[in-house]
């Protein structure tokens, strides 16, 4: 069978995986199993300051004892630091982005979206950020769980001029992210919903540079309490690898999937064999958010 669908998981390095983290790997893993696809694996170490010592470790540990192993060599964002600037630079140099010195106050005092103050001014203050011209061209899309998702969905981030380089220096998720999925061939973005309200924005940056887009799945996310979800921030726990296979069922359970419980017999592998066979005959999810009722 010919191998067309490339999916990813993208994990930034800011702590360790926890459930809500792991279910998204497996979401992205299942589905690109499911059509015989490639998984790729890539760290987003672009954000040093909020990088926690040893989380990659940490990270690629626990997917291997879960069994989820990336299809080709692991990719760290830190090396194409270069080729994001020159990115950037391009997208300068012909206008297609603006430098911008508003802080975030000013943003906050006017009513917390940016509306392109910076786009006609002739000088901005150093520091300033790199923000991207959005031509609003993409207005909508099919998200391959979520159905259509518009504009109108409340999501007003989908409107602003992003920025793709901030006032420090760093290179913003919302370019590296666009550049390496276009870069590696991805052509299926399975992840979670907190992402939803960025992915309009960041499909009308990819269309500046590629026409053939990717396919968009956004699925539930885990969350405490309505609202929530499960991170760091909430002192959600690391994953223990060392209890793969109840934390494989816990996720195979909160995705509705029947997998047959573990006994002696059963390995990491067949429970993942099953659960894509599964995956393969359809899934749809009914929420946008999983309360998580147990500690795990
Ligand atoms: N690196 C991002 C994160 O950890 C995810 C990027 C993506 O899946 O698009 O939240």
């Amino acid at each position: 069978m010919t191998c067309q669908y490339v999916g990813r998981f993208a994990p930034s390095p800011s702590g360790p995986l926890h459930i809500g983290s792991l279910l998204t790997a497996l979401t992205s893993y299942l589905d690109a199993h499911a059509h015989y696809g490639k998984w790729l694996v890539r760290i987003e170490d672009i954000d040093p300051p909020r990088e926690q010592p040893g989380a990659t470790t940490q990270i690629l540990n626990t997917l291997a004892a879960h069994g989820l192993h990336a299809d080709g060599e692991i990719r760290y964002q830190s090396n194409r630091i270069a080729e994001f600037q020159t990115m950037i630079n391009q997208l300068l140099d012909t206008s297609h982005a603006y430098r911008c010195d508003c802080t975030r106050a000013m943003i906050k005092q006017n009513g917390g979206l940016y509306t392109g103050r910076c786009k006609t001014r002739s000088q901005v203050h150093s520091p300033c950020a790199i923000r991207f011209i959005n031509p609003g061209t993409i207005g909508q899309f099919n998200d391959h769980f979520q159905g259509l998702v518009t504009l109108k969905q409340s999501y007003p981030l989908a409107h602003e001029d992003m920025i793709i380089q901030r006032k420090d220096g760093l290179i913003a998720y919302n370019l590296a992210v666009v550049a390496d999925d276009i870069d590696q061939g991805v052509t299926h973005i399975i992840r979670g919903m907190d992402l939803l309200p960025t992915t309009l924005s960041q499909m009308n940056l990819w269309q500046h540079f590629s026409d053939t887009l990717p396919i968009y799945g956004h699925t539930p996310v885990l969350v405490t309490v309505p609202g929530q979800k499960l991170s760091k921030q909430n002192h959600a726990r690391a994953v223990d690898p060392t209890q793969a296979i109840a934390n494989l069922r816990y996720c195979f359970t909160v995705l509705g999937l029947d997998v047959p419980i573990s006994n002696d017999d059963t390995t990491i592998a067949d429970m993942l064999h099953h659960a894509t066979v599964q995956w393969r005959q359809g899934i749809t999810f009914k929420t946008h958010e999983i309360i998580v009722t147990e500690t795990i």
